[in-house]
C-alpha cells in the first residue's frame, strides 16, 4: 500500500563529539523515506532550493523515492545546525533557517492522493493541516513533531494530532507538550485528544507504545559504536510505517511489530553521520536485525 509523506528535506550542518558535517542531507522527510524505502515505494512531499546539490537528488531517486511532489523554488533549502555533547539523547540546536519552506504550500499529485498511510514528519503544523485537506481516507495517519513548533505552533498541532491516528513523540516533547514530567500522565493527555495510540521514544533507552489497553516497550538496538543521532526519530518514522504499509495490517499486534521494526532502522542512523549508513542498508541487514530484536526481548514463563 502507498507510503506519503509530507516533511522537511534539508541541508544539516551537525556537530557531535565523534566528528561534524556541514550541509550534508538532512530532513525529517529524507530520513523517513529512506528508511520506508524497504518496505514500499515513499511519495514525497517537499521543498528545496536551487542550492540543493543535484547528486541529493540523484541519491533519493536511486533509492526510489518517488519525488513528483518535491517542489524546486528560487532560494535557499532548509537548513538546521545542531550539536549533540555527550549525552546523545540531547540535540541542541544552533540555528534553523526555514528559507524555502517559509512560503512552502503543499499541492499534492493526484497520483498521491489516495496513499494509504500518510505521514506528517517533523515540519510547521499548518503545512501538515494542509496535507491531510489533501488526503483521500487514508487506512492510517502519523504525526511527527518536535519541541520548535510545540513551542511556536502549539494550536496547530493539537488540532493536528486531533485529526491523526498515532503520534510519535520523543521523551522531551511529551513532557513539553503535555506539561507533566509523568510519561504515563502525558500519554493519557495526548490519547484523550483522539488519537488510537502514541508512540514514545527514548533515544537510547528504546520506545514505549500507548493505546487502549495497549502498553508495549522495546529497547533501542545495542550498538557498538553511536556518531551521529541525527534523524533517528524519522528513521523510526519511516521502519515503523513502512512495515505497516508492506503487511496493510494496522492492529494492535502490527503496531508492536511495527515499533520494532522502527527501532531497527533508527539503530542503522545513529551509526553514522547524515544518511551514509542508511542508504547502504541491505534488506537482509534489516531482517537480521529484527531476528536479534526477537532474542534480545524473548523470555521464558517459569
Ligand atoms: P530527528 O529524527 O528528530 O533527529 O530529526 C532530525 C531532522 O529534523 C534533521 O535532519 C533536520 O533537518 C530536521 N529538522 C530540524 N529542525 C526542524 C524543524 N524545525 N522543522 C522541520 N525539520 C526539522
Amino acid at each position: 500500500m502507498g507510503i506519503l509523506v509530507v516533511g522537511s528535506v534539508a541541508l544539516d550542518s551537525v556537530a557531535t563529539p565523534f566528528g561534524q558535517v556541514e550541509r550534508a542531507l538532512g530532513g525529517s522527510a529524507v530520513y523517513f523515506s529512506l528508511a520506508a524505502r524497504h518496505y514500499r515505494t515513499v511519495r514525497l512531499v517537499g521543498v528545496v532550493g536551487d542550492d540543493f546539490p543535484e547528486e541529493y537528488v540523484r541519491l533519493l531517486r536511486e533509492s526510489a523515492v518517488d519525488l513528483r511532489g518535491l517542489q524546486s523554488v528560487p532560494g535557499q533549502t532548509f537548513h538546521w545546525a545542531g550539536r549533540y555533547d555527550h549525552d546523545l539523547n540531547v540535540a541542541h540546536t544552533l540555528d534553523t533557517r526555514l528559507n524555502v519552506f517559509a512560503g512552502f504550500h503543499p499541492v499534492l499529485p493526484d497520483s498521491y492522493r489516495a496513499s494509504e498511510f500518510v505521514f506528517l514528519a517533523n515540519i510547521d503544523p499548518t503545512l501538515q493541516l494542509d496535507v491531510l485537506r489533501q488526503v483521500e481516507r487514508p487506512l492510517l495517519t502519523v504525526v511527527d513533531t518536535m519541541n520548535f513548533w510545540i513551542a511556536g505552533k502549539r494550536d496547530a498541532l493539537t488540532e493536528v494530532i486531533r485529526q491523526t491516528d498515532v503520534v510519535l513523540m520523543n521523551e522531551a516533547e511529551l513532557r513539553q507538550y503535555a506539561g507533566t514530567d509523568r510519561l504515563l500522565a502525558g500519554a493519557r493527555h495526548v490519547l484523550s485528544l483522539g488519537p488510537r495510540a502514541l508512540v514514545v521514544k527514548k533515544g537510547e533507552n528504546g520506545a514505549a507504545l500507548f493505546a487502549d489497553g495497549v502498553y508495549f516497550v522495546a529497547p533501542a538496538y545495542p550498538l557498538e559504536e553511536v556518531r551521529d543521532p541525527t534523524g533517528a526519530g524519522d528513521s523510526f518514522a519511516g521502519g515503523f510505517v513502512g512495515y505497516l504499509a508492506r503487511t496493510g495490517d494496522v492492529t494492535d499486534a502490527a503496531l508492536r511489530r511495527a515499533v520494532i521494526h522502527g527501532s531497527v532502522a533508527a539503530s542503522f542512523t545513529v551509526e553514522d553521520f547524515s544518511v551514509r549508513r542508511l542508504v547502504r542498508v541491505t534488506r537482509d541487514e534489516v531482517g537480521r536485525r529484527f531476528q536479534d530484536m526477537r532474542q534480545f526481548t524473548w523470555f521464558e514463563p517459569d
